[in-house]
């Protein structure tokens, strides 16, 4: 299995690291014969709005929507997780998604004063202990569709708010597992929704 991540902007050198710790191959993803040949794809953290630009002006957008329509197993992690929902609030003007995920997400939901902030989190499907979620200008889901499984949720100002999320093929966590060294929520995508076996 080769997956793809795509290097347009942001923190895609971190996943591959958490990919190769999980002793699956991963290449960086620019050109359109590199999202033809992967078997599955992580869309990094980042900038949501840039990343969305540069897959347009490198003529890579419709392709990668396409992929994702078509069932190509796909995580998301923070403006991966914007670029994976259907709907966002908060959008920069004419700012696009490559959507699958029935969601609706908001774009640095967690305010100013906390930009950036860490908790422990509990994620279905994944067992104890708690994940150390890192939390770096953050979206939150909104809204879920009825096709989209909450897997985990974080309490801010009082309120539950999901911050992983799966629908089918697709998976997205407004945090950074990437940037920790714990590659549970990696090896989760590999062999929960890549069916892919890792040792
Ligand atoms: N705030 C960023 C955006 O809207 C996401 C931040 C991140 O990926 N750490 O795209």
């Amino acid at each position: 299995m080769l997956v793809g991540v795509l290097a347009l902007q942001g923190d895609f050198r971190e996943h591959i690291a958490a990919l190769a710790e999980c002793g699956v191959e991963a290449i960086p993803v620019k050109h359109l014969s590199e999202i033809n040949a992967i078997d599955a794809l992580i869309l990094p953290g980042g900038e949501s709005t840039t990343i969305a630009k540069l897959a347009r002006t490198f003529g890579l957008f419709d392709r990668i929507a396409e992929r994702i329509h078509a069932g190509l197993p796909t995580y998301g992690s923070c403006a991966g997780m914007i670029l994976l929902a259907d709907r966002i609030e908060g959008a920069a003007v004419g700012q696009e998604s490559f959507g699958g995920i029935d969601i609706t997400v908001r774009r640095n939901a967690f305010g100013r004063q906390v930009d950036s902030f860490e908790a422990d989190l509990n994620m279905e499907g994944i067992t104890a202990p708690a994940i150390r979620a890192v939390f770096i200008r953050a979206p939150w889901v909104e809204q879920v569709g009825v096709g989209v499984e909450v897997l985990a949720s974080v309490e801010f100002n009082g309120e539950l708010h999901p911050v992983a999320v799966r629908q089918g093929n697709l998976l997205a966590t407004s945090f950074h597992p990437e940037i920790t060294g714990d590659n549970r929520v990696h090896r989760y995508f590999i062999e929960s929704i890549c069916k892919v076996a890792i040792s």
